[in-house]
């Protein structure tokens, strides 16, 4: 295949993982994974993912380390290989980079405020083959963003970068809570994003009754004395008594509190956040003796600021989070509580990430794991304290595949300053990042050949001298 055909190859995915919805993919592999488990030893705890965190923002918890989730099996692996698709003699697209791919946060470094950040639709099509090797590497995105499903974000994204986006590529903070659906089937408290969104997000995830805190304000307007609905929000906010067929909202038990996206409200979803978790086992309007039986409480992510349009960067989830851990203590006489948190630098999220990426890889272009292995991850951040700490973590722990931590200064990172977390590049832009890990992949490569020639070289003069040598005793 020359040159020039591959840069006319159209960029953007072009096999079956595109077709197939992300919905039915999680379907698939959670049917396959269910045979897997069914087979397999339970997982130690010694095999649980768990990075070396401070105790501030770290879930010190059994949220990511015990039976409170899936177990982490499931949450590092999401999907199966599938089958590898027919593609000729070799098996796989030969003009596709078969050991290395990158991944790439969103905000600050593809996007900010709504809008792409120039460098970035260049250095989509660099990845697509619009660069001087005439290869096209895989990649996928790792947002700790959410409010929306997969399939409207990729949307969002494929209008941004001018280019198709599958859900078949795509992470957000909220997707591995989608694993929690069967664990928590009775009634759950849904907190964040814009109007009904996240609920939609929840029971599309297949959790069975999501409440809002809309709802429990339309039950009670009194649990929020300053807030009060528009006439839209009372309308989309549902009738609890009615709906649960009891007479007083303490006959409801939240069975676990989930905030999939930044909050709109935050002293009303603080204030209710904390009602449940200082509630006697989660039932609403009750208070507990002891304060340490409410349920527990996951957020997507726990970035405390976020690169939005903002000259200055704006508080996050993250701040959320600490907001209603000091203020439980100060409420309780000093009781502490731990809430748990999904999303970057999580190790089980970067886990996840590769399954997802080895399955685009495979389905994608033929690069089956076990023939083709992935050596390099290059992920692409702006944020030192989740995507270069979670990097570098999944980089020490991973024993197959390295995880390449590049920082760019497009977002929350300010050029000049030390960052918290050491990245092994920083570059100016997410162009350059690409640049960076293609070059250093070829110059790899080249010093490879190098050495395997010098070798084969080698061993020819070897074999040469072994024959001057029988020449002689002859
Ligand atoms: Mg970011």
């Amino acid at each position: 295949m020359s040159s020039n055909n591959r840069l006319q190859r159209p960029p953007g995915p072009n096999r079956t993982a595109s077709a197939s919805s992300f919905a039915e993919a999680f379907s698939i592999a959670r049917r396959n994974l269910e045979d897997e488990i069914s087979h397999e030893e339970p997982v130690s705890s010694s095999d649980i993912p768990s990075p070396a965190l401070s105790s501030t923002d770290a879930p010190s918890t059994p949220a990511l380390s015990s039976s409170q989730l899936a177990t982490p099996a499931s949450l590092a692996t999401p999907f199966t290989e599938p089958q590898t698709p027919s593609l000729g003699d070799s098996g796989y697209d030969d003009d596709v980079a078969d050991n290395f791919a990158f991944a790439f946060d969103i905000d600050g470094v593809l996007v900010r405020g709504g809008q792409p950040i120039p460098e970035a639709i260049e250095a989509m099509k660099v990845l697509n083959g619009e660069n001087e090797y005439g290869i096209r590497v895989p990649y996928i995105f790792l947002t700790n963003g959410g409010g929306k499903t997969e399939e409207e974000r990729c949307q969002d994204l494929s209008k941004q970068l001018e280019l198709e986006v599958s859900p078949g590529q795509f992470i957000c903070g909220h997707t591995p809570m989608r694993e929690l659906a069967d664990k928590y089937r009775g009634s759950v408290l849904v907190v964040g994003g814009e109007g009904e969104k996240c609920r939609s997000v929840a029971e599309m995830y297949g959790f069975q009754d999501v409440i809002t805190p809309g709802d429990i304000i339309k039950a009670n307007a009194a649990t929020a004395p300053f807030r009060k609905l528009t006439d839209k929000e009372h309308a989309n906010s549902r009738d609890l008594l009615e709906r649960h067929g009891v007479e007083k909202l303490s006959d409801i038990v939240i069975e676990a509190v989930f905030v999939f996206a930044d909050s709109r409200d935050w002293a009303s979803d603080l204030q209710i956040i904390l009602d449940i978790a200082m509630s006697k086992g989660g039932r609403l309007e009750t208070r507990s003796e002891t304060f340490e039986e409410g349920p527990p409480i996951y957020f997507s992510h726990s970035d405390v600021v976020w690169s939005a349009a903002h000259e200055h960067v704006r508080l996050g989830m993250g701040a959320l989070r600490r907001i209603v851990e000091t203020v439980f203590s100060d409420v309780t006489g000093g009781k502490k509580l731990e809430t748990h948190a999904f999303g970057k630098p999580q190790v089980s999220t970067f886990e996840f990430a590769t399954r997802l990426l080895q399955q685009w890889r495979s389905t994608q272009h033929g690069l089956v794991a076990h023939r083709r292995p992935l050596d390099t991850v290059y992920f692409v951040g702006d944020t030192p304290e989740s995507d270069i700490r979670g990097t570098n973590a999944m980089d020490a722990k991973t024993k197959n595949t390295s995880w390449y931590s590049v920082l760019v200064k497009t977002g929350v990172y300010q050029d000049g300053t030390e960052p918290a977390y050491k990245p092994r590049a920083v570059v100016d832009t997410v162009l350059d990042a690409v640049n960076h890990g293609i070059e250093r992949e070829m110059v790899r490569r080249r010093a490879k050949h190098a050495a395997r020639d010098a070798k084969d070289q080698g061993g020819l003069i070897q074999k040469l001298a072994t024959i001057h040598v029988q020449d002689c005793s002859s």
